[in-house]
């Protein structure tokens, strides 16, 4: 089949949005919970109808985190009040017991954090990043010093309303220093309130961390070479919600690229590797364990479906490649469809443990049209993260954006070159990330 026709296939093939749905029906799919391990069965299934062969399931060891109860109290003793909040615990928040001073430290930025003394007390920072600021601030860079500076525990408010109490690992595959939990913003409000007024809190954490297992699905598309192009999205998601946006919309687009490629894999040059992996969000568990089992000299380049397809605006993260950068904005322009691109690069998706090997690295992503770049995350990691956000037209067209893209990297003669690590070490230098990496305890020791 040519590509038009199976581009003017895609229109009517119902996969995509089936998938998304029967994955956000699956009541928790934090990774080594029974709801990962059984959307870890679907998309399987998924990828053989789509014609990817040899799909097998890679289990890999992990520490798994199970939430218990959290509950959050204030009290103000000059104004003789005592509040109880809705607080959720974050993914590897130890269990524990705080009553603690309750300390403002406004977006949680390292200069914010620097000027407070939080020794024995209690953080409150919002997860969003100041208006202006040149780059986003990761809540394990947040909590990573606050526990540096002595912190007892962390509070993250949420800096989109809705009564919404966000979620996110607190550390990268194992448990973290202090307690950490989050609050609605309209919570966050009246605690920051509270806090000028000399507040303390009472924060009580049930959660256990455990060994456990996670998995990875693994499949095979076009002629068998040993060069080949990486496709990967994470399957997994915070338990909170349905994890529709992030990543089901990412997993539907990457089925919507194959089903698309499966019909003119006879023109593909070289072979594609398809994985949806595991744990994502406890730390690229699944991504590292992929790493480890494939030779990245053998990789062209990786393409990471994480944020893509959830709404309209595409956006393409290329981590210094120029290459990438051309290839990504040939593939729009020829579809004439919008594409904002961005060389920064950053290492908290799983294309971080191909990229730190110097395989040139590409993220789909996209955002709200009314975002403004605010790095607005909206419902994302909160219990609004559900199935109804998400449009099956946006699906469709990120596919096969995804799909055209796919189809220039594994058959142009030459593969994109190498990104040499010792660039996205200084890049990342460069846009002030590397404290953050050290604080949350994932910047290299070797390059
Ligand atoms: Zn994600």
């Amino acid at each position: 089949m040519d590509i038009d026709r199976a581009l003017g296939r895609a229109w009517r093939d119902d996969a995509p949005w089936d998938l998304l749905t029967r994955l956000c029906e699956l009541d928790d799919r934090l990774g080594g919970h029974p709801g990962e391990a059984r959307a870890a069965e679907l998309v399987g299934d998924a990828l053989r109808d789509a014609g990817v062969r040899d799909v097998e399931t890679h289990p890999f060891e992990m520490a798994r985190w199970t939430r218990g109860r959290t509950a959050l109290t204030v009290a103000v003793p000059d104004r003789d009040l005592e509040r109880e909040f809705e607080a959720v615990a974050l993914p590897y928040s130890p269990a524990g017991e705080v009553d603690a001073a309750l300390v403002d430290v406004g977006h949680g930025t390292p200069e914010e954090i620097a000027d407070a003394d939080l020794r024995d007390r209690v953080a409150l920072a919002s997860t969003g990043t100041p208006v202006g600021a040149d780059r986003r601030i990761h809540r394990m860079e947040k909590v990573g010093q606050a526990a540096d500076a002595g912190a007892a525990a962390f509070i993250f408010a949420n800096h989109a309303p809705g009564q919404l109490p966000p979620t996110g690992a607190l550390r990268f595959g194992e448990a973290a220093a202090i307690p950490g939990v989050g609050v609605s913003a309209e919570t966050g409000d009246w605690l920051r309130e509270y806090a000028d007024a000399g507040a303390s809190v009472s924060l009580s954490v049930t959660a256990d961390t455990e060994r456990g297992t996670s998995r990875n699905v693994v499949g095979h598309l076009g002629p068998d070479t040993d060069d080949a192009t990486l496709l990967v999205a994470h399957l997994d998601g915070h338990d909170v919600g349905e994890a529709a946006l992030d990543n089901g919309c990412g997993v539907a687009v990457l089925l919507g690229a194959l089903r698309i490629l499966g019909h003119i894999e006879s023109g593909l040059g070289t072979r594609v590797v398809v994985a949806a992996v595991g744990s994502e969000e406890l730390g690229l568990l699944g991504s590292e364990a992929l790493a480890a089992d494939l030779d990245p000299d053998r990789l062209r380049a990786v393409v990471n479906c994480d944020g893509v397809g959830r709404f309209r605006r595409l956006r393409a993260l290329t981590h210094t490649s120029d290459v990438l950068t051309d290839l990504a904005t040939g593939v729009a322009d020829d579809l004439n469809h919008p594409l904002e691109v961005s060389e920064r690069p950053h290492p908290y998706s799983d294309h971080w443990p191909f990229l730190r090997r110097g395989v040139p690295a590409i993220q789909l992503h996209s955002e709200r049209p009314d975002d403004e770049g605010h790095w607005e995350r909206g419902w994302t990691h909160t219990r609004a993260d559900t199935r109804e956000k998400a449009d099956v037209r946006t699906l469709r067209e990120h596919a096969m954006v995804t799909a055209l893209l796919i189809r220039r990297l594994a058959s142009d003669g030459r593969a994109p070159p190498r990104v040499d690590p010792a660039t996205v070490r200084e890049r990342l230098v460069e846009t002030g990330a590397k404290p953050g990496m050290v604080a949350a305890g994932i910047w290299p020791d070797e390059w």
